[in-house]
Order: structure tokens, then C-alpha cells, then sequence
């Protein structure tokens, strides 16, 4: 075991950082040392944001976002259209979604994807929201932003089925060749997927 180098306050704070996706120990001990040499400008700003987000983080009563209010700030968005639900499986998912910006759309996060291996099934997942929401009569289309795994796919269908009863459009995701992807690099799940998705020009 290594010898610590710093007190016991220093050392919480490398091991918890080092719990971070993408940092390790050694990571986490080079972001502490420079929280320490920028204790004013960074460090104690950092510690009071993190403070703040602890005491109001909250998960959005409607789509499932985590945000500082209830409802989030994508369902308070005036400017989105209500009548398109994106149903995404986390928030990164939400997240990313938006970063790309296609669709000023309303989301709704399911939790997780059905997989009955891991015991995740229907009850674990954000379902009765999501029909509810549906059943105001205000949604025309639920696009299903699933990953392209089985139990995105899995997923897929079982809301296919759960919806039908509602008349609403269910599309999903168009799985296909990636923007700038070239041909002969793409695996053949991939390729033959794009063949059967393919559109008009
Ligand atoms: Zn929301």
C-alpha cells in the first residue's frame, strides 16, 4: 500500500473523486492538487456549486430529467413542441439528445431498458407516466431513442405494443450508416440495418 502523502480531508476528497467516471486514483490525485493551488479561483467555487446542486437536485415529476426544479427546465420550455415525446432510457441519453439539437421535442426517461436476464422488467421502468402522458390526447408522436442493443430493442417493442391501444404514432430511431462512416469499416449488423432502414432521395 502506498504511503499517503497528504492528511485525511485530502485523501477523501482524491477518493471520491476517483469514484468519477473517467478518473481514477491517479486523475483524481492530479485534480486535487490543482484544486489546491487554485483553492481561491476553483476550489471553494466548486465546493459551493456542488453544495448548492446537493440540496436541490431533483427529478422531474413529468419526463424523469434531473434538475434543480420540478418540473425541469426542457417541460417549464415554452418554445418546444408538447406534442412529440422522445422517450430516451437516462438522462445522458436526454442529454446528448439535446446537445444535437434536432428536435425541440418533450422527453420522457424511462430509468432503464427491459432486460429479463438482470431482472429489469415492466415495473422497473417509467411506464405509467409515460401512458399517462400519452392519454391526454395532446401527443401525436413518441419517437423511441433507444439504444440499438436487445433490450433497447426489446424496449422498443414492448412500448410499441403498450401504446397501441392509444392510436398514437411510435417511431423509432432510423439505425444506419454513421454521418461520416464509410462503408467498409461498418460491421454486418450495422450495414444491413441501414440496407432495410434506407429512404427515398
Ligand atoms: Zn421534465
Amino acid at each position: 500500500m502506498a504511503q499517503s502523502l497528504a492528511g485525511p480531508e485530502i485523501e477523501r476528497l482524491i477518493q471520491l473523486l476517483a469514484r468519477l467516471p473517467g478518473l481514477g486514483p491517479r486523475s483524481a490525485r492530479r485534480a486535487v492538487l490543482h484544486l489546491m493551488r487554485k483553492r481561491e479561483d476553483l476550489l471553494a467555487p466548486l465546493g459551493e456549486a456542488m453544495r448548492v446542486a446537493a440540496e436541490r437536485i431533483a427529478t422531474c415529476s413529468t419526463c424523469g430529467n434531473l434538475d434543480t426544479a420540478d418540473p425541469c427546465m426542457v417541460c417549464r420550455d415554452p418554445k418546444r413542441d408538447n406534442s412529440i415525446i422522445v422517450v430516451v432510457e437516462n438522462v445522458g441519453d436526454l442529454w446528448a439528445l439535446e446537445r444535437a439539437g434536432a428536435l425541440r421535442a418533450a422527453y420522457h426517461v424511462l430509468g432503464a431498458t427491459l432486460s429479463p436476464f438482470d431482472g429489469v422488467g415492466p415495473e422497473d421502468l417509467a411506464l405509467p407516466k409515460l401512458v399517462e402522458r400519452v392519454s391526454t390526447g395532446q401527443v401525436r408522436e413518441v419517437i423511441l431513442a433507444l439504444n440499438a442493443n436487445v433490450e433497447g430493442q426489446t424496449t422498443a417493442h414492448y412500448i410499441t405494443d403498450l401504446l397501441a391501444p392509444s392510436g398514437v404514432k411510435v417511431t423509432r430511431l432510423a439505425h444506419g450508416v454513421p454521418v461520416g462512416g464509410e462503408l467498409d469499416y461498418l460491421d454486418e449488423g450495422t450495414l444491413s440495418a441501414a440496407m432495410l432502414s434506407r429512404t427515398t432521395l
